[in-house]
């Protein structure tokens, strides 16, 4: 059990599947009590058992976070259930891939509905409670889509951006307040069934990857930011170089991601169109990860890294061996 959070009270959104059903097991395995939300109350049900056989208390609050009412009614629950909120996570999410113009609008809006204003309206419901409580952390999980656009993903780059904004404007309002904090995570791509739940009006397969993140390595941010919480925090450096690579130079960036967005595309099987679940909830994919590492038989990004870094520090470490070696031959006498 973790000292810092057990007992703690956490709320997430988006806890179905995915990164938010990470989180919640991860928060569970340090003794945390859970209010978890997402519409389909099924996998939230055997969510909430899951949790208890890890030794939290858990309850499962169907909520769809496009309703500002159930939103609220989601906090009052938590706070009267837990009689404080100390986090709520904002992490439920969509988005409609493929040329803008060939989506219904209604998917667009949904983007911004789902991502955007069901954000917005789960700040509005729990500002108040960390307001009168005195302490409380918001926790908006953003994507790199909003550091940098993704073409193709207009309505979810505009939504992702948006949410960034909103997170620094809150972050300065509340600056006087010292123990309550408002942060922004940064994904990079994670292996989850999220490609599954959103819409694909490309007409192409989506072959996302190879270099996956998992959302265990995004959970353990929000663990890591529930103990101490940080403004921004990339997981992964692709999404820190995506920061990196628009801030100092937008329009090669823009013009980069576009050409290989196009590339790929051009190059992608032909896929079905599909709206995902985003209007109307699906069975399909209640897992926490989206069986992309399995299926195209790679280890998580993280492995990668942590081999890479193994193997330059190996490198320089024989390296710098065989210089010293070198200068002790050059430095003896020749008989
Ligand atoms: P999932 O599809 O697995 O998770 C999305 C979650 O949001 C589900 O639990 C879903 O549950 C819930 N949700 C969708 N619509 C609503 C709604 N109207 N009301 C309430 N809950 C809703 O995908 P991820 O885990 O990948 O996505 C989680 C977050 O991470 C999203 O905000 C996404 O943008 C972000 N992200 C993901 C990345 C990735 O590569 N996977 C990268 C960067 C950021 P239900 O259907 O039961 O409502």
């Amino acid at each position: 059990m973790d000292h810092e959070l057990r007992g703690r009270s956490v709320v997430i959104t988006g806890a179905s599947s995915g990164i938010g059903r990470a989180a919640a097991l991860a928060f569970a395995r340090r003794g945390a009590r859970l209010a978890l939300a997402a519409r389909r109350p099924g996998p939230l049900d055997e969510l909430v058992v899951e949790c208890r056989g890890l030794g939290a208390e858990a309850i499962a609050v169907p909520t769809d976070v496009t309703d500002a009412e159930a939103v609220a009614r989601l906090a009052d629950q938590a706070q009267r259930t837990f009689g404080v909120i100390d986090t709520w996570i904002n992490n439920a999410g969509t988005g409609v891939f493929g040329p803008y113009q060939d989506a219904d609008v209604a998917l667009h809006r949904r983007t911004i509905e789902v991502n955007l204003l069901g954000t917005m309206y789960g700040a509005a419901a729990v500002l108040p409670i960390f307001l009168r409580q005195g302490h409380g952390t918001l926790i908006n999980n953003i994507s790199m889509g909003g550091w940098a656009p993704t073409p193709f993903a207009a309505a979810y780059t505009a939504s992702k951006f948006g949410i960034r904004g909103f997170t620094a404007s809150l972050r300065q309002e509340l600056a006087p307040h010292r123990h309550i904090h408002v942060c922004g995570v940064f994904p990079s791509i994670i292996d989850t069934p999220g490609l599954d739940h959103g819409a694909n009006v490309s007409g192409k397969r989506l072959n996302p990857g190879p270099f996956f993140y998992t959302a265990e390595d995004v959970a353990a941010v929000f663990v890591s930011l529930a103990r101490r919480p940080r403004d921004e925090t990339a997981v992964g450096w692709p999404a820190r170089a995506a920061q990196v690579a628009f801030a100092l130079a937008p329009m090669p960036t823009e013009q980069l991601m576009g050409l290989v967005m196009r590339k790929a595309l051009g190059r992608a099987d032909p896929g079905p169109r599909t709206d995902g679940d985003m209007l109307v909830p699906s069975d399909k994919g209640t897992s926490v990860d989206g069986g992309w590492l399995a299926a195209k038989k790679v280890p998580s990004a993280r492995r990668i890294n942590k081999a890479v870094g193994i193997a330059a520090v190996a490198g320089l470490a024989i390296l710098l061996a065989s210089r010293a070696a070198a200068r002790g031959d050059a430095a003896r006498p020749i008989d």
